[in-house]
């Protein structure tokens, strides 16, 4: 019998223009360090609403450096959500820091800022929220706890680029914002990310960071520079920036394609039961990043299993972070700490999500798991 092809839950859209600017690039003289790069950065930025960009390696390193130029040091506190990828807290635990998760909102999925004073503490150095699965946290208290404590807010928009809150693009309130442009993301590079700042201290520093830490002097000879703070290899290529900047001009109608796709899951959802659709608040509009659903009354493993069968590559996002072996054993997190975060984690998977996804594949994926839970 032949393989069921599978559906995955993320996929990148790449077309011919994209091929073509990537190839302009290959047989330029820069692969990397040349002009592509600064030109995605400003592009970026200004699609934000951000004065600044620095494009990095991955999302992973865009949080690694963010926490670095933040002045998070081991022994500080982080304000965090236990729901989302490792990286957001890894980069913490990586600089000895301690991720102090919240417990979620049930309808939003997100952090709830009415329990994150009460953990705010002499240690606590910034908030990191999550826009989960694009939805923009409640910025407006957020960041007024967090002026009030004379807190940082990085906000790890890995799921969220080109969504909005109360009128304003992410990118545009938080400190310093993250993004990621792996293939299931918004648009790609193959790997990247980047920090979003208006700081200019901050932008400086990052760019830095993220080429050694070297610090050109030329006024001592064209060859001269100097290390002031080690840094790294964090850079991204030229031919990956130029992918990003072709994708970019798509942003726009990848979501407006996101968006009509949720529009039909919900409606293919609205009279079972069994499934509790994600929410979006009439204040945001959210850029779904993925599409996640919670199955009531049926089993989340035997579903799972049954779809992936059926050729429908749904996944899980996320096991909440406390519940891994090295967050309990280091951060002595148990099982029953974010009891929303869990009872989510308990019900939830996701459904394929992307613009490129073909119309008979949205189909498939509502008959097939129509048909599992009757
Ligand atoms: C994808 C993602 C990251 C990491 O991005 P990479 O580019 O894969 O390193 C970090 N945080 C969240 C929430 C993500 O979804």
């Amino acid at each position: 019998m032949a393989k069921i092809p599978i559906i995955s839950y993320g996929h990148q859209s790449i077309d011919d223009n994209d091929i073509k600017e990537v190839v302009k690039v290959l047989k330029s003289d820069l692969l990397t360090q040349g002009p592509k790069v600064e030109e995605f950065e400003k592009a970026v930025a200004r699609y934000c609403g951000a004065k600044y960009g620095v494009a990095v390696s991955s999302g992973t390193a865009a949080l690694h450096l963010a926490y670095i130029v933040a002045g998070i040091k081991s022994g500080d506190e982080i304000i965090t959500t236990p729901l989302t990828f490792a990286a957001t807290a890894n980069m913490l635990a990586v600089l000895g820091a301690k991720p102090v998760f919240i417990d979620i909102k049930s309808d939003t999925l997100n952090i709830n800022p009415d329990l994150i004073e009460e953990k705010i503490t002499k240690k606590t150095k910034a908030i990191v929220t999550v826009d989960f699965a694009g939805h923009p946290c409640d910025y407006d208290e957020i960041l007024k706890i967090a002026k009030k404590h004379n807190l940082l807010v990085i906000e790890d928009a890995c799921h969220a680029l080109g969504a909005k809150y109360k009128g304003k693009k992410v990118g545009s309130f938080a400190d310093m914002t993250i993004l990621s442009f792996h293939p299931v993301k918004h648009i790609t590079t193959g790997e990247g990310g980047m920090i979003l700042t208006d700081n200019k201290d901050f932008y400086k520093k990052l760019k830095t960071l993220r080429h050694h830490g070297i610090v050109k002097k030329p006024e001592k000879g064209g060859w001269y520079y100097e290390i002031e703070n080690p840094g790294y290899n964090y850079r991204i290529t030229d031919f990956q920036c130029a992918l990003g900047l072709s994708q970019l001009k798509k942003i726009n109608r990848f979501i407006k394609r996101r968006r009509e796709i949720v529009v039909i899951y919900n409606r293919a959802f609205k009279n079972i039961k069994e499934i509790i659709t994600p929410t979006e608040k009439d204040y945001v509009k959210s850029s779904w990043h993925i599409y996640p659903i919670q199955l009531r009354w049926i089993d989340k493993r035997k579903t799972f299993d049954a779809l992936q069968k059926q050729g429908i590559g749904v996944q899980v996002h996320y096991m909440p972070l406390h519940l891994h072996p090295f967050y309990q054993k280091k951060f002595r997190y148990k099982n029953g700490d974010f009891p929303v975060a869990e009872k989510y984690y308990g019900k939830e998977i996701t459904l394929p999500l992307f613009p490129s996804l073909a119309e008979k594949d949205i189909k498939k994926v509502i008959k097939e798991i129509k048909k599992i839970i009757n």
